[in-house]
């Protein structure tokens, strides 16, 4: 039997990881400081901070693990990444979990670690203006500290693999929504904050969104994005791969789509703040040729499955809801 250890276990695409591993087959300890999104399937869990070097050595105790998955990271929508008061949390907190699992990885003889990177190490200003292709990412501009924490994590990562002969996988991973994602509290994503808004607005009300609705972003289900993890772990590529979906969608279309899904009617006010970059059209030709792995789930029907999720949610009472 394969063992697993998996970081950031207690966060919406890892509790979904771990269960994939558990139905894969695998024997998984998962590592997390909080049950962030939903109860854990892990074998084992581990409630420990991950910024401190002896606690990750301690989550390689008493196994040798085959794979490492590392999801753990402080991170949020836009509203968290993009508003520049949390900078120094977010590339300091991150930076030092990637640097100790990597050492870890190392120290205990891991065969393979996987890396969650992010779309938001790409430029706003690209060759082509609505692509992101892996190798738009240079020349580096990405335009907020979480997309540089993320480029210099990707950059260290492939220094332990030439160094140390650690395998490493990384995949980009482009807007991933469903169950279980962040959807309050401050860390939520704009597809999951547009949904609760929906969710909850009263018929005839007004919901407002950040930006001017003409941002265009692609949203990935959460299921064919722990397909990828798995297609690109199972692989022997190193190049980091786009995990995302190539079909792009405008904000304002968006909410468009949630009012279809709700059957509600109200009116939508746009409003400043911080949006993030104005496109990111995630290309998947690379995941596609190198994994064979494309999304299969789509769009309408992840949004769908994201929103009924997000009202079952509202529903439960305040101390039962699982975020
Ligand atoms: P999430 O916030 O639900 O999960 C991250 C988990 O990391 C949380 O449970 C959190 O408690 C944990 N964590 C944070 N600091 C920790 C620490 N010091 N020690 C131990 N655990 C810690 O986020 P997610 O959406 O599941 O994202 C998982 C990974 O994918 C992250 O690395 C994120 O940057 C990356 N990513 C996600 C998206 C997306 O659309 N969700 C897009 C791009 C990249």
């Amino acid at each position: 039997m394969k063992r697993a250890l998996v970081f950031g276990a207690g966060g919406f695409i890892g509790g979904h990881l771990v269960e994939r591993l558990i139905a894969d087959g695998y024997w998984v300890r998962g590592f997390d400081l909080k049950l962030t999104s939903s109860p854990t399937h892990a074998n084992e869990f581990l409630f420990l901070d991950a910024r401190d070097a002896t606690s990750v050595d301690r989550a390689f105790s008493g196994h040798e693990f085959d794979e490492v998955y590392q999801l753990a990271a402080d991170m949020g929508g836009a509203t968290y990444i993009n508003a520049g008061i949390h900078d120094a949390d977010v590339m300091s907190n991150s930076v030092l979990i990637n640097a100790n699992v990597a050492k870890a990885c190392v120290k205990h003889g891991v065969k393979k670690l996987f890396f969650s990177s992010s779309a938001c190490v790409y430029p706003q200003v690209q060759k082509d203006l609505s692509t992101c292709y892996e190798d738009d990412a240079y020349p580096a501009c990405p335009d907020n500290e979480y997309g540089w924490e993320k480029l210099f994590t990707e950059r260290m990562l492939m220094s332990f693999q030439r160094q140390y002969s650690l395998s490493v996988r990384i995949a980009r991973f482009h807007s991933i929504v469903g169950p279980r994602s962040t959807w309050q509290g401050g860390k939520e994503k704009a597809h999951s904050a547009l949904a609760r808004k929906v969710a909850l607005v009263e018929p005839g009300g007004c919901i407002e969104v950040i930006g001017d609705g003409t941002q265009t972003r692609t949203f990935l289900y959460v299921t064919d994005c722990v397909a990828g993890i798995r297609a690109l772990m199972d692989s022997d590529v190193d190049s980091v791969i786009n995990i995302g979906s190539d079909v792009l969608i405008s904000i304002a279309d968006y909410v468009e789509m949630l009012r279809s899904l709700s059957g509600k009617v109200f009116t939508v006010k746009y409003i400043p703040g911080p949006t993030g970059v104005k496109d990111r059209h995630c290309q998947v030709t690379r995941a596609s040729q190198l994994i064979d792995w494309r999304p299969t789930t789509d769009l309408r029907t992840a949004t769908q499955l994201t929103y009924d999720y997000i009202c079952q949610q509202i529903k439960l009472p305040q101390k039962l809801k699982l975020v």
